[in-house]
């Protein structure tokens, strides 16, 4: 967990097109405290790791991108609720993006639970993703893995587009200029990440949601 001041981040990127509506700087915090069985970046579950960026600049990057909007992801957002946050009024002091958030907890566990930071949060959410991840369950379904999770519109914002088919996101596979491949975007089967890794010879642990660094 961070003080509001700082955030712990796994790993962002800066144009995402399939984790939300349009163009997204994603953010995808480190640590969750929950252990849902085939979650496919267990190595943003630790609270140990990843790295400790000032709110403060990470606003400034995120609101001089070119993204529609920003979307949270994790990890768990709401472990680091009070800076996440910070870090939208922060951006949209600067610019008005839209905010896509995912949360292994349900919307209304959060209402009944959830302190000033999770309440701070909460009334910044554009879409809010909840639920956890629940293998049995897992579908091509769009922005989300299993059919439990459910797609909240809390401010109609982008109800247009939720109206839309509720099939899968799609992939966004990238080849960075050192040549190491990532991949974004929620696995349209359970086994697409290791089959995905297998295939390219990888071998190394990667995430979900996320970039599959070499
Ligand atoms: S799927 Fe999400 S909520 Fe579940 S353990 Fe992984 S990061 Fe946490």
């Amino acid at each position: 967990m961070s003080a509001a001041g700082f955030l712990t981040v796994a790993e962002t990127h800066p144009a995402c097109r399939v984790l939300g509506p349009g163009s997204r700087y994603v953010v995808w915090v480190q640590g969750c405290p929950l252990s849902c069985h085939g979650c496919v970046s267990p190595q943003w579950i630790p609270f140990a790791g990843g790295h400790r960026v000032a709110v403060a600049e990470l606003a400034e990057e995120i609101a001089a991108s070119g993204a529609d909007g920003l979307t949270l992801s994790g990890g768990e957002p709401f472990a680091q609720a009070d800076a996440l946050a910070r870090l939208v009024t922060t951006v949209r002091a600067r610019r008005d993006l839209s905010v896509l958030c995912y949360t292994g907890y349900t919307l209304e566990h959060l209402r009944r639970t959830g302190d000033a930071g999770t309440r701070d949060l909460l009334s910044e959410v554009d879409i809010l993703i909840d639920g956890p991840y629940v293998a049995a369950r897992h579908g091509d379904l769009r922005w989300r893995a299993s059919a439990n999770q459910r797609v909240h519109d809390l401010t109609g914002r982008h109800t247009a587009e939720l109206a839309g088919p509720d099939t899968g996101g799609g992939l966004q596979i990238e080849v960075r200029p050192d040549g190491g491949v990532q991949w974004l975007g929620v696995p349209p089967t359970p086994g697409f990440r290791h089959a995905f890794e297998r295939a390219l010879g990888l071998t190394a642990p990667r995430p979900r949601r996320g970039p599959v660094t070499k």
